[in-house]
């Protein structure tokens, strides 16, 4: 059961939306525009948002952004627009699914079923302590050892490409803005450039060989790992 926020500025849907969720067991709050949106991320911590893409002033693609720039918690887009280019943009500044209008009220639960069980899974790996490597195809990121191999061989990190890294790697299809990986990387007192986060994705990149094509480019927003855009060996 999780908190949910549901951004929606048509009452009948979003009401409709929230009893459907609450008979579920899940608490949900509602904002109908973008700031209210913005202060119920900041206040309430949701951990899981459904944002339509169509709302008066600031848009659902804006939002989704401007939330990126903090949150971390998974968010769906809605939207009527069903063109493809569309729904590369939503998924492009960081939204993590998306469900095309009218859906029917069964797959919304089915999606926001699907979306938290994988931040809970992302959440259980990421505070196990098990002190296993953590690996991806040829990639081995042993923690406790502090290294890692790439087909075998030692990759020359330092201990901020290391920590960035395992954060990419322990949540797979995350997106992370330049502002969390700055703050978390280089630590809330460091008065650094965006810059930074980019210079360091591209040695990072770089010192990844082949599967450094999986460290995507979230546009205006930050970076993020996808696993399936690793290219296939022959
Ligand atoms: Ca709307």
């Amino acid at each position: 059961m999780a908190q949910i926020l549901v951004v929606e500025d048509e009452v009948a849907l979003s009401d409709l939306i929230r009893s459907h969720l609450e008979k579920e067991g899940h608490r949900v709050e509602q904002a109908f525009d973008g700031g209210q949106a913005l202060a119920a991320a900041d206040r309430g911590r949701p951990e899981l948002v459904i944002l339509d893409w169509m709302l008066p002033g600031m848009d659902g693609i804006a939002i989704c952004r401007e939330m990126r720039r903090k949150h971390l918690m998974p968010i769906l887009m809605l939207t009527a627009r069903g063109a493809v280019a569309d729904r590369v943009t939503g998924l492009q500044v960081g939204a993590d699914d998306y469900l095309g209008k009218p859906f029917s009220i069964v797959e919304l639960s089915a999606r926001v079923g699907s979306l938290l069980r994988r931040v809970a899974l992302d959440s259980a790996a990421a505070t196990s302590d098990s002190g296993l490597p953590i690996t991806f195809g040829p990639l081995v990121l042993d923690l406790s050892a502090n290294r890692a191999t790439l087909a075998g061989s030692m990759l020359d990190l330092s201990r901020r490409e290391m920590d960035l890294l395992e954060l990419l790697l322990r949540h797979p299809g995350r997106t992370f803005s330049r502002e969390f990986l700055l703050e978390r990387l280089w630590g809330s007192d460091f008065e650094g450039l965006d810059r930074a986060v980019d210079t360091q994705i591209v040695r990072l990149r770089r010192k990844l060989g082949d599967l450094g094509a999986c460290i995507e480019t979230v546009w205006g927003v930050g970076y993020r790992f996808r696993p399936e855009l690793q290219q296939v060996q022959t």
